[in-house]
């Protein structure tokens, strides 16, 4: 297969929270010019257009109802914007800026309840597959490899200890001003890890044909460039 330079290809990078996929696919994306597609940012919206409704995460038809309105009048934008830090993503939620108010440990549970549903993800499908409709996009989620582009030209699975994770997500939260307890991180690391790996449509698993990279002892920037250069083995 000879794609040549050019081919700006589908990478997806899946794993578990904390595995460290948004630095390394953020670098990544950086890497090979290509634009981030935040999936996880796509179930956070919704998870907080729950909440400005009023209507539970647990309420599964009212959900899957707010979730299918939403992407029927086009409610909810994604915007690369690395002027913002963090994952450098602009979210928009019926035209407010959101990309804040998602990054919260409350919203963090709540898209773990709504991405259970069935007909929520079915919703979310084609927003996700048309924002890679070109290609030249590095997506990261929890089921990029196997269901949204099970085509995607090459895919990673990116995991680590589920201490080092809860480690990193407490910093990533002290960092942003938001004080809590690192137990407390660390049962909700594995709350999200059981409902991600348990639910019955589209769990977190490792596609057959994914790159397993565990990153509980290596530093980003070995594992971006290794991630570059299967990238561009690929398409060279
Ligand atoms: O990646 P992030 O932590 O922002 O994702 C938030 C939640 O959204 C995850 O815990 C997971 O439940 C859900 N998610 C998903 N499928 C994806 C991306 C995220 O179910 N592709």
């Amino acid at each position: 297969m000879s794609a040549g330079r050019d081919k700006r290809i589908v990478v997806a990078i899946d794993g578990p929270a904390g595995a460290g996929k948004s630095t390394v696919a953020q670098r990544l994306a950086q890497a090979l010019g290509y634009v981030l597609l935040d999936t996880g940012a796509i179930y956070r919206a919704v998870a907080l257009a729950a909440v400005r409704a009023g209507t539970a995460w647990e309420d599964e038809l009212g959900v899957a109802a707010l979730t299918e309105a939403l992407t029927a009048r086009a409610g909810l934008r994604l915007e690369s914007a690395p002027e913002i830090g963090g994952k450098g993503v602009r979210v928009w939620l019926d035209g407010e800026d959101v990309s804040t108010a998602i990054r919260t440990p409350h919203i963090s549970l709540g898209a773990s309840i709504v991405s259970s549903v069935p007909r929520v993800r079915a919703a979310l499908l084609d927003l996700q597959r048309a924002l890679g409709a070109e290609g030249g996009v590095v997506a990261e989620g929890r089921d990029i490899g196997t269901v949204v582009f099970p085509r995607a030209e090459v895919k990673f699975f990116l995991t680590a200890s589920v201490a080092i994770r809860s480690e990193r997500r407490y910093e990533e939260l002290a960092a942003s001003g938001q004080l809590t307890d690192f137990d407390q991180v660390r049962s909700d690391v594995e709350l999200r890890d059981r409902r991600d790996s348990e639910r019955a449509v589209a769990p977190l698993r490792q596609a057959a044909d994914a790159i397993l990279i565990d990153s509980s002892a290596r530093e980003v920037d070995a594992i971006v460039s290794e991630l570059k250069d299967a990238v561009l083995r690929w398409s060279g």
